[in-house]
């Protein structure tokens, strides 16, 4: 079955097809071809790089036409394959959660950094969506409990179901609004990438993230609604000495620093990523010995 059928286009071929069509649709496009590709023909990305001159079938390439022509509209590559690494954990994705960003592993590195020193952390993530936040803590720190919340019942169950999959034990899903899971519960570290957009920021309206959830995204006239929320409610769901860290957006640093000391928490800080840009603030809750 290896003769050369002169009408199909071989893999290399069709990559530099594709991330021609979606050039302008796309900051990644090459990537994104590779990853639509190796979805289509089942393979590691690695296949296409060490079989550039095979064929895929006809059936293969009708179905990476429509994939690239849906990825040329906008629809993100991870809602196509359902799939995105996060943390070096492979995690289901759907419409009803965000995709986790690069950025967010600021954050994770962030927390693991507040609780290095903690044996045994209780620890909670508001919002979890995917579950990535939570279940890369758990899967860092196996001799911690995390607790994952979320208000959509479609997010728990898909976060759950990324909990299974990846064999991680030491976490809880629970559905609530914010705290609202949790009540009368206290933790050592707390974690969120809430809703930070200003409704009527225009980087709402780009094509692919029009795909997804807008209440995981936009919060409030300034984006700090939730935000605000968190921080101040935050203090009484924390032990002594325990830490809330917060993603935010790149201009939101001084206000968030700003709210973190409002209600009370010492040694606030805001950490940049890896773009060098403000995206995680956090602080600890007052000392009980001081
Ligand atoms: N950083 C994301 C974006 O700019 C927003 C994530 C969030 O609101 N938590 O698209």
């Amino acid at each position: 079955m290896s003769a050369i059928n002169a009408f199909l286009p071989c893999i290399s071929a069709l990559l530099t097809e594709a991330s021609d069509d979606l050039s302008a649709a796309s900051e990644s496009p090459r990537l994104d071809a590779e990853l639509l590709l190796a979805f289509v023909l089942q393979v590691p990305r690695s296949y296409l790089f060490s079989h550039p001159e095979k064929q895929p079938g006809k059936e293969a390439f009708a179905i990476f036409r429509d994939l690239v022509s849906r990825r040329g509209s906008g629809e993100p590559v991870a809602y196509i394959t359902g799939r995105r690494e996060f943390w070096s954990l492979d995690l289901v994705v759907n419409r009803h959660t965000l995709i986790p960003r690069p950025d967010t592993e600021t954050l994770v590195a962030n927390a693991l950094d507040l609780i290095a020193d903690d044996r045994e952390p209780s620890i909670l993530d508001l919002g979890t969506g995917s579950g990535a936040i939570a279940l890369a803590l758990a899967h860092e720190r196996p001799d911690a409990t995390v607790t994952a919340t979320d208000t959509s019942a479609e997010a728990i169950a898909l976060a759950r179901y990324n909990g299974q999959r990846l064999a991680i034990g030491n976490i809880r899903f629970v559905r609530g609004n914010w705290f609202g899971a949790v009540p009368g519960q206290q933790f050592d570290l707390i974690v969120s990438n809430p809703p930070y957009v200003a409704a009527n920021d225009p980087h709402l309206e780009r094509a692919d993230i029009r795909f997804e959830p807008i209440d995981a995204l936009a919060a409030g006239s300034d984006g700090l609604d939730s935000i605000r929320h968190i921080v101040n409610a935050a203090p009484a769901f924390l032990r002594p000495g325990g830490w809330l860290a917060i993603e935010h957006g790149d201009r939101q640093g001084a206000s968030v620093t700003r709210l973190l000391t409002g209600a009370g928490f010492e040694a606030v800080a805001t950490v940049a990523d890896l773009g060098g840009r403000d995206r995680v603030g956090c602080g600890r809750a007052i000392r009980a010995d001081t």
